[in-house]
């Protein structure tokens, strides 16, 4: 495969030609979503980024093995091996088995990214579903000296492995300005040095999700999965690492080090990192008020949000900055990306429309040439983007007349525009969608003017509505507070 793809890697901090291991193959490993809560905007931005990467790459002719994997055990609260496993906290808090809470909410975030338009990877691997790969791992580690056992408990020796390798190496950290800034052990911890983290933990007595061990009834540590699951699908050397910057240290500095004390050398040849998102200028957080779920962003169900935004506006707003740049979600914002998706996509239905003629004035070549040059620079899509507007008015101009394009041009801009659009961006002209979705808005505005004849004590009304809703099909539920329907 013959391609001009530069993809800035995290690794060498430049960016570098796209050369695959094994061509035409590509195996690309990114961190997916820890699932103990709703998907949130913070999922929206690595899952559109890596789908981009993965779209193109299948574009430009690649076979691409695509895995991405759930975390469903092994992330602890504050730092790799401190505090208790996320899931098991909210299993124990809500009296759920911990497998009930991660696969309720790995249903979520499917549903999520299906209405964001992001492809299903090619595997998607559960960390559960791995724990004898990360202990054989975790083996071969201590077999090559760089672990310690400690109360049953592994550890990573991050001073020895930094005295052979180079701790740090991704994150741009150097060892002895983490060893200044970390706490002082206290006398009850297992670690030898502050900077050591977990390869197993063992699980304390009110932990419910524990396997046995050589070492003790535990649990893998967060940064062993990726490690062990990255192996076994992609083998030891593959081409592609992505995830979030905050991933970058300490989870995939961690990873990187377990892999080279494995195994003598790094895992991936490139390490590709999203920017963060800011919402109003500031960081998400639970604290901050300003944590935004998916669903409120489609619903445009929470008090910062002036309206719904519907999954391709939020597609579109994260396309419109390159992934490298930080990316400020606010209400101006992303009302202009949702009137620059409508007007795009009614320039895909005016191309339909417009006949041919017997010679162009205009060149397919350089839609096609800004599209490919883009792209090839570090999946530039706002670059893309621009092109495509530049196009929206051509097309507008096709469309009245004032310029003409040939039969075999317009075929070829019809497929151009619907591979850039559909196939590499990912979008889809929901408008088009909705009229299907009609039933929904209907019954609510019904039962709207029901609770309005209830409240004027229209009995009649309020009985005839609910009758003829249930005559077809639709059943409708008093509660002391409103209602609820179902299509039964
Ligand atoms: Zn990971």
């Amino acid at each position: 495969m013959d391609n001009k793809l530069m993809l800035y890697n995290t690794l060498s901090r430049r960016k570098e030609l796209f050369v695959p291991i094994n061509a035409p193959l590509v195996g690309m490993y990114v961190c997916g979503p820890t699932v103990y809560g709703d998907p949130h905007l913070g999922h929206a931005r690595p899952a559109i980024t890596f789908d981009l990467l993965f779209r193109y790459l299948k574009w430009l002719g690649y076979k691409v093995r695509y895995v991405r994997n759930i975390t469903d055990v092994g992330h602890l609260e504050h730092d790799a091996d401190e505090g208790e496993d996320k899931i098991a906290k909210k299993a124990r808090l809500e009296k759920l088995e911990p497998m009930e809470v991660a696969h309720y909410y790995t249903e979520r975030y499917h549903d999520a990214m299906r209405a964001l338009g992001v492809l299903s990877p090619s595997i998607e691997p559960l960390a559960s579903g791995h724990i004898m790969e990360q202990i054989a791992f975790v083996q071969r580690i201590l077999d090559k000296g760089y672990a310690y056992v400690s109360n049953g408990s592994v550890y990573f020796d991050v001073e020895k492995y930094n005295r052979d390798y180079n701790y740090g190496v991704l994150s741009g950290r150097r060892l002895e300005d983490m060893l200044g800034g970390t706490r002082e052990l206290d006398g009850q911890d297992d670690k030898h040095s502050p900077v050591d983290f977990a390869l197993w933990k063992k699980a304390s007595p009110e932990h419910i999700m524990r396997w046995p061990s050589p070492w003790s009834d535990g649990f893998p540590g967060w940064h062993m999965e990726c490690s062990a699951m990255s192996t076994k699908y992609l083998g030891e050397q593959f081409d592609i690492h992505g995830g979030g910057m905050d991933l970058m240290f300490p989870h995939h500095e961690c990873e990187l080090a377990q892999n080279t004390a494995a195994d003598g050398h790094g895992s991936a040849k490139y390490w590709v990192h999203n920017n963060m998102m800011t919402i109003n200028g500031q960081k998400m957080g639970k604290s901050l008020g300003n944590f935004i779920t998916l669903e409120q962003m489609f619903t445009g169900n929470h008090p910062l949000l002036a309206q719904a935004y519907s999954p391709m506006t939020i597609r579109f707003f994260v396309l419109q900055a390159h992934y490298r740049s930080t990316l400020d979600f606010s209400n101006e914002a992303l009302q202009a990306a949702e009137k620059g998706l409508d007007r795009l996509m009614k320039a895909v239905e005016t191309l339909g429309k417009i006949k041919p003629a017997a010679t162009s004035t205009v060149s397919v070549d350089d839609l096609q040439d800004r599209f490919v040059e883009a792209m090839n620079d570090d999946l530039n899509s706002p670059l893309v983007i621009a092109a495509l507007f530049d196009w929206v008015r051509i097309i507008n101009q096709l469309h009245d007349g004032q310029q003409t394009i040939a039969a075999d041009d317009l075929d070829r801009l019809r497929k151009l525009v619907g591979t850039i659009v559909f196939d590499v961006l990912g979008l889809r002209d929901e408008k088009g969608e909705e009229a299907n979705d009609l039933v929904t808005p209907l019954v609510e505005m019904l039962l709207e003017m029901r609770t309005t004849a209830k409240a004027n004590k229209d009995w009649t009304t309020a009985d005839r509505i609910r009758d003829r809703l249930a005559e077809i099909g639709i059943r409708v539920k008093d509660r002391k507070d409103g209602y609820d329907w179902e299509i039964e």
